[in-house]
């Protein structure tokens, strides 16, 4: 059965970022991409927020340059997902969707965190063309727009108001008559003049010729008084949870109760000594790309670390 130092599982910033550090540490690490080689940064159009990039990075090819990184340290990059972990005695047992078997001295987390989405058909048919699920990351191209964030929670308020500051205006649709969110960001967004709340209003679908153009929304869905009517958009933002991807491991790995992986804080040691975890998988907080390779940079020397001492 094949053997290795370190298996990373992930192909975001905080998965390579991982192997080129661990690369580099003569670790020669196996790293596995998943089902969306690149992560979340590639569903974005231009990164304008990672440093090193003044004019601005197109997603796609900042993963291609991380993965060429990587692999000029010698990370061997391999397609296809991790499908089954055996975390309870090392060296840690791995299979791989294609039935292969993997033992592990050391095993970095980094599967990410996939943004909830709707589900309507719409939101394909314009992600990067008008849907985002990152204000932060896609807001800047809404300057002087009509944007929606979709969604009453901590996370819409944030986005809401981060885009009130850019933005001509910003409507929130919430299908709640209420907001879930904390107490002081209700407040907020209430009293900024240019976000509308649209409460107990769901959306149908989207329109537009050359991206988003509007939101074909609904008030009261199923009630008598229901109401059917457009809005005129530019952006629509979905701000309605993330869902840390994590399944595979909650056998063995203490996760909090949203899913994320629980790390000892400032490091990224999980509960199972030799394995850790890095980037949105570990992250509820702040969820960008450059958080994400700095800690899978802290993954891999750790990760060094604990082989030393073995
Ligand atoms: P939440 O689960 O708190 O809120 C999700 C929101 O999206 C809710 O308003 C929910 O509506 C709505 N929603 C969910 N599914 C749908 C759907 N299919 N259609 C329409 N609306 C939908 O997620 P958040 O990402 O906002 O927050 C996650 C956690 O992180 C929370 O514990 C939050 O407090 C925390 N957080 C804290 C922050 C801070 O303290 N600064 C910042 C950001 C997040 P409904 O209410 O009807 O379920």
């Amino acid at each position: 059965m094949e053997q290795v130092k370190t298996l990373i599982i992930g192909s975001g910033p905080a998965g390579y970022t991982a192997a080129i550090y661990a690369g580099r540490a003569d670790l020669k690490p196996v790293l596995y991409s998943g089902i969306q080689p690149g992560g979340q940064l590639t569903t974005t159009t231009i990164v304008e927020n990672f440093p090193g990039y003044p004019n601005g990075v197109d997603g796609n090819q900042m993963m291609m340059d991380l993965k060429e990184q990587a692999s000029r340290f010698g990370a061997d990059i391999r397609d296809g997902s991790i499908s089954k972990v055996d975390f309870s005695k090392r060296p840690y047992h791995i299979v791989d969707e294609r039935g292969n078997e993997i033992l592990a001295d050391t095993v970095i987390i980094a599967t990410g965190a996939s943004a909830k989405y709707l589900g309507l058909a719409d939101e394909e048919k314009y992600r990067g063309q008008g849907v985002s699920a990152c204000a932060t990351c896609d807001g800047f191209f809404y300057r002087k727009r009509t944007v929606a964030v979709v969604g009453g929670g901590d996370t819409a308020c944030e986005e809401a108001m981060y885009l009130a500051g850019l933005a001509k205006k910003v409507y929130m649709i919430v299908r709640k008559p209420y907001l879930r969110a904390a107490e002081i960001m209700q407040q907020r967004v209430k009293e900024k003049e240019n976000i509308e709340i649209l409460f107990e209003t769901n959306t149908l679908g989207l329109f537009g010729e050359n991206g988003v153009e509007g939101a074909h929304l609904v008030k009261r869905k199923g009630e008598s008084d229901e109401e059917e009517f457009d809005i005129a958009i530019d952006g629509f933002f979905l701000a309605i949870g993330h869902k840390p991807n994590t399944e595979l491991f909650k056998d063995y790995i203490d996760l909090d109760e949203q899913g994320f992986i629980k790390v000892v804080p400032g490091t990224t040691s999980t509960n199972v000594p030799g394995v850790f975890a890095a980037g949105d998988v570990a992250d509820p907080v702040y969820r960008q790309g450059i958080v994400a390779a700095g800690s899978g940079a802290k993954a891999a020397i750790e990760a060094d670390r604990y082989l030393q001492q073995l």
